[in-house]
């Protein structure tokens, strides 16, 4: 049997010259969990090229939905971008990956930290009814360089709100907080500051991070993921893990080649 679902594009959405997000057909045997990631890719020369790709859409959705960045001379990117509706997309049927909230211990504000396509991940557990279960507020915190690259805000700060199943739940304990890092905007800077110097809990009137009761999501660069990992780690909260749910875990957004 194969490794690999076939699946249709649905719909293509370019967010700006470095980033696009697509929706694709689900094979209804496809079973992931929110926060995983999966292979995908295209069939180069007849052998598939893939790579790893966090799932945007919730694993109740019909569709699939993934967001991209685009590398001008990356092996998979520099097609995927000219994908259009009706290509075929090849999808992993392993999805694997530590952003899951069993592996968090129980607690009262859950941090999701997503740089660039970092986001992708928290884009399906903000959509996770478990994750407004377990926490009194989920903040949602996205960092780019410019306003152009907070795909999904608007999806984020009007649409989730009033969604049919979640939308009270959303309405009372999801704080959205994108920051940019290359122009003016209403919160700006790195994400490891705004997080570690308080002022992002400050900003949105929330208690002061506590190692005992705060649990942290995180996914973006490896540079990102090596500051904000020794930040937590002099904070005093644990990593946790599928054997040990631990205060934070974290996910690569990508790898340097
Ligand atoms: P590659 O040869 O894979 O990469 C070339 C270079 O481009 C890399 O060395 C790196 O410097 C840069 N690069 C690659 N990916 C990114 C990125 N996402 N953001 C910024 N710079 C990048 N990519 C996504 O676009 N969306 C995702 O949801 C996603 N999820 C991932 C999850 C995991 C666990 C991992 C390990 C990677 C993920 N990636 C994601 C990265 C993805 O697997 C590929 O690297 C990316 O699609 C580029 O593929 P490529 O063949 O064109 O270039």
């Amino acid at each position: 049997m194969s490794a690999l679902f076939e699946e249709e594009v649905l719909s293509v959405r370019h967010w700006t010259d470095r980033l696009f997000s697509f929706t694709t057909t689900r094979s209804p045997s496809f079973r992931y969990e929110n926060g995983q990631f999966t292979m995908i890719g295209l069939a180069v020369n007849g052998k598939p090229l893939l790579r790893a790709y966090s799932l945007v859409s919730p694993n109740y959705a019909d569709e699939l939905e993934f967001l991209s960045i685009k590398v001008a001379d990356g092996p998979l990117t520099s097609k995927l971008q000219h994908l259009k509706v009706g290509d075929k997309i090849l999808v992993g049927k392993k999805p694997t990956g530590t952003l899951l909230v069993d592996n968090l211990l129980p607690g009262r504000n859950l941090y999701m930290l997503g740089t660039g396509t970092g986001l992708a991940p928290f884009m399906s557990l903000a959509k996770d009814p478990a994750v407004y279960e377990r926490f009194d507020k989920i903040v949602l915190v996205h960092g780019c360089r410019t306003a152009a690259e907070l795909a999904y805000a608007d999806e984020i700060e009007n649409k989730l709100p009033n969604d049919e199943l979640l939308g009270e739940e959303i309405r009372a304990k999801l704080l959205y907080y994108p920051t940019v890092t290359r122009e003016d905007f209403r919160h700006r800077g790195r994400i490891t500051h705004l997080f570690g110097t308080g002022q992002m809990a400050s900003d949105l009137g929330l208690a002061p991070i506590d190692a005992t009761q705060d649990r942290v999501m995180i996914c973006g660069s490896p540079a990102f993921l090596s500051d904000i990992t020794t930040l937590l780690k002099g904070m005093s909260l644990k990593e946790g893990n599928s054997n040990e749910p631990g205060s934070y875990v974290i996910e690569k957004a990508f790898v340097e080649r």
